[in-house]
């Protein structure tokens, strides 16, 4: 069984080719700056990384690129894209439709459509990804798995914001939670870790990359989570703030010179790690730069922890008793120091870390990082949301 894994976004395709048979990935790649006449696919089978220059005006020619690359004379793994026998798409924002991965038909598309409104750049292109591989791949089963899917076991007074009550029935104001397909994989990876069942663990799963989330995890299900109707809200992120009082908002629309799309943009892609540091959204040079004294990259270190540590702090008081912490995400799974400030200090509510094991760990390898006298476990486990929609569409097709 081949299942071919798309995550379609508004100028790119990111994909893997995996074959179920041993979960192995055959090929993967990104195509990027999709729409132009530059068009970069970087496409990697058995080691080898080609990147022939093209041009693609939309996904459907973007896909099409990809394809050929999977079936291409020298560096191709299949013969024929009919080999191809299933097809899983990351789809951002489910709204309340769905809970669960479900194959693609009309009804499912009108739903994703309805969820456009959430988040418009995002679904539109999970949408476009979608008729391109139905098009090109007409034999093989369309499955969609979505971000929010994994929050939908939220309850309502986690779910409901202190707003009028009428925002939530008229226009779905709520908080729905993303990045689900990371955290419940490493959830289910650290149950294993554990020796434990996951429906039996109770866990906070910190999503560290470009964008961040955290959730709280009671025996097995999503209790909450720190992204809300978008994923603007919770942690500091590369670009986006998190929390903030919705006050400044209409401050700023009163006393400055910005339009409401302005004072959005700079709320989506002009604050968080690069907002405060000036510099930079890559947390790698913002620890460089704080090393070098300097401190307003300094100062965005000490934020994203401050906030990462309140979160951890208010999770742990949600769930009573956690059995382990789980950090992944770029950040997470390679910034010993971030960790290490992360949990400093929290040995009287259980968290002891092993220093040693926290710097000496190896890039790419799941691991245990917490003492051994520590209560609370706390592992670093690197995400893989591709193989969890590849396992996800596998079960739908009922192989
Ligand atoms: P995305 O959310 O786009 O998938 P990633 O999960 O790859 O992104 O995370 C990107 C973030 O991870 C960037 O801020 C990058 O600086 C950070 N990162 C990657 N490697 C390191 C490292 N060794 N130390 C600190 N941060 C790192």
């Amino acid at each position: 069984m081949k299942i071919l894994v798309i995550n379609s976004g508004s100028s790119s395709i990111k994909y893997q080719l995996f074959d179920m048979a041993n979960e192995s990935v055959l090929a993967k790649g990104l195509l990027e700056r999709l729409g132009t006449e530059q068009v970069c696919l970087g496409h990697q089978a058995g080691g080898a990384m080609v990147e022939p220059s093209c041009s693609a005006k939309d996904h459907a020619a973007g896909l099409g690129l990809i394809l050929a690359s999977l079936v291409h004379r020298d560096y191709g793994v299949i013969e024929r894209i009919e080999e191809i026998d299933v097809v899983g798409h990351r789809v951002v924002h489910g709204g309340e439709e769905f809970s669960g991965a479900v194959r693609i038909d009309e009804k499912v598309t009108e739903a994703i459509e309805r969820c456009v409104l959430l988040a418009p750049l995002h679904n539109r292109a999970n949408l476009a990804g979608i008729t391109a591989a139905q098009a090109a791949l007409g034999s093989a089963m369309q499955v969609a798995v979505f971000d929010t899917a994994f929050h939908s076991t939220l309850e309502r007074a986690a779910f409901i914001y202190a707003l009028p009550y009428e925002w939530y029935e008229r226009y779905g104001i709520r908080r729905y939670g993303f990045h689900g397909t990371s955290h419940q994989y490493v959830a289910q990876r650290a149950a294993q870790m554990l020796g434990g069942q996951l429906n039996e663990l109770n866990l906070i799963t910190a999503h560290l990359g470009n964008g961040c989330s955290i959730t709280a995890i009671r025996s097995g299900k999503s209790v909450d989570q720190s992204m809300g109707l978008t994923p603007t809200e919770g942690l500091v992120m590369g670009t986006r703030g998190g929390d903030m009082d919705p006050g400044i908002i209409s401050y700023l629309a009163a006393n400055s010179d910005m339009s409401p799309e302005k004072i959005d943009k700079e709320l989506q892609h002009g604050s968080g790690l690069l907002g405060i540091s000036g510099l930079s959204n890559d947390m790698r040079d913002i620890l460089r730069a704080s090393e070098d004294g300097q401190e307003r990259a300094r100062l965005a270190v000490e934020i994203f922890v401050l906030r990462l540590k309140k979160y951890i702090g208010a999770y742990m008081a949600l769930l009573g008793e956690v059995d382990g912490l789980v950090f992944t995400g770029g950040i997470g799974e390679n910034s010993a120091v971030i960790r290490q400030k992360a949990v400093e200090n929290l040995q009287r509510f259980g968290l002891r870390l092993d220093t040693r094991a926290n710097e000496a760990l190896p890039q790419g390898q799941a691991s245990e990082i917490s003492a051994v006298d520590s209560e609370v476990k706390i592992l670093v486990i690197p995400t893989n949301e591709e193989l969890l929609i590849a396992r996800q569409s596998l079960a739908l097709s009922g192989s």
